[in-house]
C-alpha cells in the first residue's frame, strides 16, 4: 500500500510482545505514562537511532509532531515565512499540490516549477524563483503518481530549503545540512501513521511569531522535547523499532541499493512490455512508488480485479493518476516484486 505500508516481521513481533509487558516492566507500551522514565528512554532512544539513521548533524533539533505531514503543510510557512515575505514551491505532484494551496492561503506563495501540464509525471528541469524567497519547498517523491526528485534544487543564496520526504525518508542517504528542514509522516519508511518527524536547524526555531498557537510554534516543541502535550506514545515506539530495524540492515546505504534493485525488476518489465506501459518519464521515475497503465481503464480494472483475488493488494492507483502503483517501500520484499511482475507477465500473455 501507498501509505500506511508494510512493516518488516520483525517489528510487528517485537511490538506485540511490548504491548502486552514493555521490557519486562510489567505494563503494556500503550499504557505506560509518557512521563514515566520506561517512555522517556523509549523517546530518547528512538531519536538517537533517527539521527544516526539520518545523519543528523548536532545543530539540528529533531520533533515528533502529530497532525500528519499535512499539519507540516501550514506549520512551516507560519513558522518560516516572515510577514510580507513569500515562499517557493515546487508542484510536482498531489502532495506538493496542497502544501502549495496551504501556503497560498496563509500568506504569498510563488510557484517556482510546476509538472501539471503533463499530469506531474516529470521533475521539472527549470525553475523560477521569486526576488527573495524566504524558502523553497520540494517534494522529494511524489507518491500519486510515481517521480522522484534524487538531487536537491539549487535554490537562491540565502533561502532556506524545506523538503517533504514523507514517502522516500531512509531509502537513501540525505545530505541533512543543505536543509532548513525536513518533515515526513512515519506511515511509509518509519513506522505507523500518528506521528511525523520534523528536521529543523535549530537557527530556524525563532523565525516564527511569538503569538502562533503554541502547538504550531516549532520552538515550543523543541524547548519541550516534542513532550508539549502527550505525545503519540505508541507511534514513536514504533519508529524507534523501525529506526533499529533500519540500523540492522545496513542503514539507509543498504536501503540506498535496494530500493532501485526492487523498483527496476518492476521498470525493467514495463520496458519489453506490449500491454503495460509506465507512467512517470524515465528520468524522473520513483524508487518507492512504481506507477503504470495498461492499454485502457476497462483493462486496467481488470487487473486490479485479478490481482487482488490473486492475493496482490494495495495496487490500484490514486484516482487522480489512474492506473495502477505498486508501492515498493522499504520493508516490501523483494519476493512480493517479482511475484507481481510473474503476474503480470501471465496477465499479459492472456490478453494481448
Ligand atoms: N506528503 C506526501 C508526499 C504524502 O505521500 C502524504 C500522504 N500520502 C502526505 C504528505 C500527507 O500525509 P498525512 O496523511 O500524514 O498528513
Amino acid at each position: 500500500s501507498a501509505g500506511p505500508g508494510c512493516l518488516p516481521d520483525v517489528v510487528l513481533e517485537e511490538a506485540r510482545e511490548n504491548i502486552l509487558d514493555l521490557n519486562g516492566t510489567g505494563i503494556g507500551i500503550l499504557e505506560h505514562s509518557h512521563r514515566g522514565k520506561t517512555f522517556m528512554d523509549v523517546l530518547e532512544d528512538t531519536e538517537a537511532r533517527i539521527r544516526r539513521v539520518l545523519s543528523i548533524p548536532t545543530d539540528y533539533s529533531v520533533l515528533m509532531l502529530q497532525g500528519g505531514a499535512t499539519m507540516q503543510f501550514a506549520m512551516v510557512p507560519l513558522n518560516l515565512r516572515g510577514a510580507g515575505e513569500t515562499a517557493d514551491y515546487f508542484v510536482t505532484g498531489l502532495w506538493a499540490q496542497k502544501a502549495a494551496k496551504e501556503a497560498a492561503l496563509l500568506g504569498n506563495m510563488h510557484v517556482a516549477a510546476s509538472s501539471e501540464d503533463r499530469n506531474f509525471s516529470y521533475i521539472p528541469k527549470q525553475y523560477n524563483y521569486s526576488e527573495k524567497p524566504a524558502y523553497v519547498h520540494y517534494t522529494s517523491n511524489n507518491t500519486v503518481f510515481g517521480i522522484q526528485q534524487r538531487e536537491e534544487p539549487e535554490i537562491p543564496v540565502n533561502s532556506t530549503l524545506v523538503c517533504d520526504a514523507s514517502s522516500d525518508i531512509c531509502s537513501r542517504p540525505i545530505d541533512v545540512s543543505k536543509y532548513g528542514l525536513i518533515y515526513a509522516g512515519a506511515q511509509k519508511n518509519m513506522g505507523s501513521a500518528g506521528v511525523t518527524i520534523v528536521i529543523v536547524r535549530k537557527d530556524l526555531l525563532e523565525r516564527a511569531p511569538k503569538n502562533l498557537p503554541l502547538m504550531m510554534q516549532y520552538r515550543v516543541h523543541a524547548k519541550d522535547g516534542s513532550m508539549h502535550n502527550t505525545p503519540p506514545t505508541f507511534a514513536i515506539y514504533l519508529v524507534g523499532l523501525v529506526m533499529k530495524w533500519v540500523e540492522n540492515q545496513g542503514g539507509v546505504d543498504h536501503f540506498a541499493k535496494a530500493t532501485p534493485h526492487k523498483s527496476g525488476i518492476l521498470y525493467n518489465f514495463l520496458d519489453q512490455s506490449k500491454l503495460f506501459r509506465g507512467l512517470a518519464d524515465v528520468d524522473s521515475r520513483s524508487h518507492m512508488n512504481v506507477t503504470f497503465k495498461t492499454m485502457n481503464e476497462e483493462q486496467d480494472d481488470k487487473f486490479c480485479k485479478e490481482a487482488t483475488a490473486a492475493g496482490f493488494d494495495g495496487l490500484k492507483g490514486h484516482r487522480s493518476a489512474g492506473g495502477m502503483r505498486a508501492s515498493v517501500y522499504n520493508a516490501f520484499p523483494v519476493a512480493g516484486v517479482e511475484q507481481l511482475v510473474q503476474f503480470m507477465k501471465e496477465f499479459e500473455r492472456k490478453n494481448s
